[in-house]
C-alpha cells in the first residue's frame, strides 16, 4: 500500500489522545494515515511578523505533521483576501460579496507555489497525495511543473457553483486549468459535478467521457461525486452516553418539558440564519399554540471575525434574534436562546438527541455535517424530524427529513409545524430511511472510496 500524504487548510492535532474531541474527518483521515503511514501537511495556524521559516515537523507513530506559518502579507492576501473573501463567497453563489483583486490572487497563487515547494522534498516517488479543499486548487499544477509524477487527488468540500457565476471569476479559467493537473477531483453531490462538467464542455472547450473521464487543457483525469460522511457509529455512541451528562440535564431542566429546536452552525451568511429566525417568529405568529412551549436554540460559534462581511452578519443576527425575543418573551419564557460559543461535540450530540427538530437551513452549503450528526443522535424508539434545506449537500441523501426552500420562511414555518406536530410512527420511519443512509456511507466509507478511486483511476506517468 502507498504511504498517504494529506494536504488541508489546517492539520489534525499531532498529539490527539482523544480522538473523539476532534471532528469526523480529522480521525478518519488521521486513521488512513495510520494504516499507510504518511505526512499531514498543512498551514499551523500562525501568523507570523517576520518572513517564513522551514516547516515544523511532528513525528508521532508513523505519521509526520509538517506545518507552516504564514507571514502577515500572505494571511491577508491569500487566507483572509482570495480564498475567504473571493472564493468562499463565489462558489456559495454571493457573488454580491466576492472580492475581485489581482493583489489577493497573487497571494492565492503564491502560497499555493510556497507550499509545493516545501511539500515536494518531504515526498517519495510511490506516494498517494490527497488534497483538501478551496485553499489549494493550484497545487497540482506547481508540484507537476516541479516535475511530480505521484497520483494526486482533490477533494472540494464546498459546492462547485454553475458556469454564469464561476464565469464571474476573472480568473476561472487558470483556476480550472490547474484542478485539471490533479488525476482525480471529487465533489460532494452530483449537481456540483454537473456544473464542473458543463464548464469543461461548454466553457473549456473539452470532453467528458464515460466513467468521469474529463479531456482539457491538454490533460486527462477523472472528477466523481463522493458525499462526505460523518462518524456515524461514533456519534451515535457519544449522544447515548451524553445524554446522561451534566450539560444535558442542565439544558433538559430548563426546559420544563418544552420542547426544544436546534441549530448549530458556524456564523457565517451562507447558513441561511437570519431568514431561519424569521422562519421561526413565522411560526410563532401563525400558530401561537407554540408560544410558550417551544425553545429554539440556536448555538453559532463566531467565525472569520477580521472578514467584515461575518462582522455585518453578526450585527443583523443579533438584531433579529433581539426583536423576535422582545416581541414574543413573556417573564417565564424566552423563544429563541441564541449562543455566540462552541460547544464539543460530545455535548452538541447529547443536545441533539434531547431536541424534537434539528432545522438546518442553509442557502448553499457543500454538505452539512450537522445535518447527518443530528441523525447519527436521534434515539430510535422516540427519534426527532428533520428540517433540512433543499440547498444543503445533504438533502441528496436524507430523504427522510422535510425538505425546505430557505427563503420561503413561511414554508419554513408550516413545515417546522409539522414536525412539532408529526406522530411517532411517521417520525420512526423517517429516521430510519436516513440512519441507514448515514450509517452506510460512513466517513470512513467516503475515504476508502475516493482512494480506491484514486488508485484505480489516476493515469500512469
Ligand atoms: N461543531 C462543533 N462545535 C460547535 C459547532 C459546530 O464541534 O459549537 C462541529 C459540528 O459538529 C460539525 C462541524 O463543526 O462537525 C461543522 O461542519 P458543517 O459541515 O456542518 O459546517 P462548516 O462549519 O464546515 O461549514
Amino acid at each position: 500500500m502507498s504511504r498517504l500524504v494529506v494536504v488541508s487548510n489546517r492539520v489534525g492535532a499531532a498529539k490527539s489522545s482523544r480522538p473523539a474531541s476532534e471532528g469526523g474527518l480529522a480521525v478518519a483521515l488521521r486513521a488512513a494515515l495510520q494504516e499507510r503511514g504518511g505526512v499531514w501537511f498543512g498551514w499551523s495556524g500562525k501568523v507570523l511578523a517576520s518572513d517564513y521559516e522551514t516547516p515544523s515537523m511532528a513525528e508521532v507513530g508513523n505519521i509526520t505533521y509538517a506545518t507552516i506559518d504564514l507571514n502577515q502579507r500572505d494571511y491577508d492576501d491569500y487566507y483572509k483576501g482570495f480564498a475567504n473573501s473571493t472564493l468562499w463567497p463565489l462558489f456559495h453563489y454571493r457573488l454580491d460579496l466576492a472580492e475581485f483583486s489581482r493583489k489577493t490572487w497573487a497571494g492565492y497563487q503564491r502560497v499555493n507555489a510556497h507550499f509545493a515547494h516545501r511539500l515536494q522534498p518531504l515526498l517519495r516517488d510511490t506516494d498517494t497525495i490527497w488534497v483538501h479543499d478551496y485553499h489549494f486548487t493550484l497545487l497540482a499544477e506547481n508540484l507537476r511543473s516541479a516535475g511530480c509524477k505521484q497520483k494526486l487527488g482533490f477533494f472540494l468540500h464546498i459546492p462547485w457553483p454553475a458556469l454564469p457565476i464561476l464565469a464571474a471569476l476573472p480568473m476561472h479559467s487558470e483556476i480550472v486549468k490547474a484542478l485539471c493537473a490533479f488525476d482525480l477531483l471529487g465533489f460532494q453531490t452530483d449537481e456540483d459535478l454537473w456544473c464542473f462538467q458543463d464548464y469543461i464542455r461548454r466553457e473549456a472547450g473539452g470532453e467528458v467521457g464515460k466513467n468521469g473521464i474529463i479531456k482539457a487543457f491538454g490533460r486527462v483525469l477523472r472528477a466523481k461525486t463522493f458525499p462526505i460522511g460523518v462518524d456515524t457509529e461514533v456519534f451515535a455512541k457519544m449522544a447515548t452516553e451524553s445524554e446522561g451528562s451534566k450539560q444535558v440535564e442542565r439544558l433538559q431542566k430548563s426546559l420544563n418539558n418544552r420542547d426544544l429546536i436546534i441549530g448549530v452552525d458556524r456564523l457565517d451568511y451562507s447558513k441561511g440564519l437570519i431568514n431561519r429566525v424569521e422562519a421561526f417568529e413565522h411560526l410563532l405568529t401563525t400558530y401561537p399554540d407554540n408560544r410558550g412551549n417551544v425553545v429554539f436554540l440556536q448555538i453559532t460559534p463566531p467565525s472569520r471575525g477580521d472578514v467584515s462581511d461575518y462582522v455585518d452578519i453578526r450585527h443583523e443576527l443579533e438584531a433579529t434574534a433581539g426583536r423576535v425575543n422582545g416581541t414574543f418573551a413573556e417573564y417565564d419564557w424566552g423563544p429563541i436562546r441564541y449562543l455566540n460559543k462552541s460547544f464539543s461535540r460530545r455535548v452538541l450530540a447529547g443536545f441533539h438527541r434531547v431536541s424534537k427538530v434539528g432545522l438546518v437551513t442553509p442557502f448553499r452549503d457543500g454538505m452539512n455535517l450537522v445535518a447527518k450528526e443530528f441523525v447519527a443522535a436521534q434515539s430510535s424508539e422516540d427519534p426527532g424530524v428533520l428540517v433540512l434545506s433543499r440547498f444543503a449537500g445533504a438533502a441528496r441523501e436524507l430523504d427522510g427529513a422535510l425538505i425546505v426552500n430557505p427563503y420561503d420562511t413561511e414554508g419554513v414555518a408550516e413545515r417546522l409545524q409539522e414536525a412539532l406536530t408529526m406522530p411517532l410512527k411517521a417520525r420512526q420511519d423517517r429516521w430510519q430511511s436516513m440512519y441507514q443512509a448515514v450509517a452506510v456511507n460512513d466517513v470512513t466509507t467516503w475515504r476508502e472510496n475516493f482512494l480506491q478511486a484514486l488508485k484505480r483511476g489516476g493515469r500512469a506517468r
